[in-house]
């Protein structure tokens, strides 16, 4: 800081170009076409409010400001305003379905049918044959319906909402039977009583949390009883001395009542995993069968599809759900329907799908062919973090992610990071976490055990090529 003296300041102040004159110079005319007039001229002010305010406080910095210099100070502040806030990262957390990085990618049948339906017209609701009104449902619910054998489907937002307007439609002001093994909490903000209570319906808990029977179900019937329900326990197992009552002996149980049992199935996968050696998981198809009247599952977990909850089931009750007001609240926007139609058609060549669909081939890739893409990204990584860390390619384990088989892992392959000198480097580590969090694009791994870990599993080639550029480019 030295001071301006009066007389300097009102040299400097004199100098400084007028607005008017900013605006009509050759200097600005790229930038007026680019951003536009409202924009820069917001920007021109905010920028000689900023460098007025620094040559009154006698910062030593100010000195003369021109034209030339104005307009790259005006250039900076237009583009950082402009970049879009949703970016692109390298998913190396070893999470393939990450809630907070968007869940599951799409296929790019799915891209090209979004495109389309961003720039086109379709008939979203307009029957074709008829020329009269249609429903947005009936574009895709047969093709669900293929798939899981059920009668009916509808899709809506998110598997949230496929809970709530279920409960909405089917239990306001009546009782649901769960037991208490399964009162689950997603992360954020999903907790069965708070969604049950929220849809108007009363949580009736049977059972204990590690033990549930079919009596407790039996005794619990009563004539407030609108539905039976099962959650999936998608985040947390319980074990050791433990009951679950299952839907093969729930459902009879509820149809001699003469009621309907719903599932929260959760991820919901339409294929048995287990033939790529994936953690078995019970599918949509194998749920219907087994008795359930409606299954609700999510779009963009083990589906991989975009962000949607499906509900299938019963047409009876797939009709009263709707017609309950909230389905046009909770309804589906063109995008959505562009996107999943494609990815549930690859469901019916499934032979094929570990190579066409995104998530299950990221499930699928075998761990051996992570470590090669590990090892050809470890020197392009030693080299942006410089000699005082040491990177080394290792084995490690991927998890599915989005609360499906919680308990199961992946074996991967992948870059370790630790200190060269063998210490434990806390705050080092952590700098280098953001030094990667904040790269052009940024690369999000994870610190356990005093190293940073970064999973290879989710970093396909055209995304390792621009990791290998972008780390090239870096130096720490
Ligand atoms: C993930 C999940 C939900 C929430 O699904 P969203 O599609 O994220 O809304 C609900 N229930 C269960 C059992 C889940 O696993």
């Amino acid at each position: 800081m030295s001071d301006v003296s009066g007389s300097e300041l009102r040299a400097l102040m004199a100098r400084v170009p007028s607005v008017e004159k900013v605006m009509a110079s050759a200097e600005f005319a790229a930038l007026l076409a680019e951003y536009g007039r409202t924009q820069v001229l917001g920007a021109v002010r905010e920028a000689l409010d900023r460098w007025r305010a620094g040559a009154q406080s006698g910062d030593a910095s100010v000195s003369a400001l021109d034209v030339a210099r104005l307009k790259s100070a005006v250039e900076a502040a237009l583009r950082q305003r402009n970049e879009s806030r949703l970016r692109s990262v390298f998913n190396l957390t070893g999470t393939v379905l990450h809630t907070n990085l968007g869940r599951a990618l799409l296929p790019d049948e799915a891209v090209q049918a979004v495109m389309k339906a961003l720039t086109q017209p379709a008939n979203l609701e307009f029957d074709l044959s008829t020329g009269k009104r249609g429903d947005r449902d009936d574009l895709i619910d047969e093709l669900i319906c293929e798939l899981t054998g059920a009668e009916a489907a509808t899709v809506v937002n998110n598997n949230a909402a496929a809970v709530l307007l279920t409960l909405s439609a089917l239990a306001s002001k009546k009782e649901v039977i769960v037991s208490r093994g399964e009162l689950v909490e997603i992360g954020g903000a999903f907790r069965i009583p708070d969604i049950m209570s929220r849809a108007g319906a009363k949580l009736r808990e049977v059972g204990t949390t590690n033990r549930t029977h079919l009596k407790d179900y039996e005794e619990a019937i009563g004539p407030q009883t609108a539905l039976l329900m099962k959650v999936h326990a998608s985040n947390y197992a319980i074990s050791g001395f433990t009951k679950e009552v299952g839907l093969d002996e729930i459902a009879p149980l509820a149809h001699a009542r003469g009621l309907a049992v719903a599932v929260d199935l959760g991820s919901g996968t339409l294929v048995d995993l287990s033939q790529w050696g994936l953690p078995r998981e019970t599918t949509v198809r194998e749920t219907v069968e087994a008795g359930a009247d409606l299954v609700t599952f999510s779009g963009d977990k083990l589906l991989g599809g975009p962000q949607a909850g499906l509900i299938v089931g019963r047409r009876d009750l797939i009709a009263k759900i709707k017609k309950h007001p909230l389905k046009r609240a909770l309804r589906v926007g063109k995008l959505t329907l562009a996107a999943l139609e494609p990815v549930l058609q690859l469901y019916r060549a499934p032979e094929r799908l570990t190579e066409r669909l995104t998530t299950l081939r990221l499930l699928t890739r075998a761990a051996d062919d992570i470590r090669i893409a590990a090892e050809r990204v470890q020197p392009a990584l030693q080299h942006a973090v410089g000699e005082r860390y040491a990177v080394t390619a290792e084995p490690m384990f991927s998890q599915i992610g989005s609360g499906a088989l919680p308990v199961d892992v992946l074996p991967s392959y992948g870059l370790v990071v630790r200190m060269a000198d063998g210490k434990r480097g806390g705050r080092q580590l952590l700098a280098l976490e953001k030094m990667l969090r904040e790269m052009a694009r940024p690369v999000i791994g994870r610190i356990a055990d005093d190293a940073l870990r970064l999973d290879l599993r989710c970093l396909e080639a055209a995304d390792e090529a621009h990791l290998i550029e972008q780390l090239k480019g870096a130096r720490a």
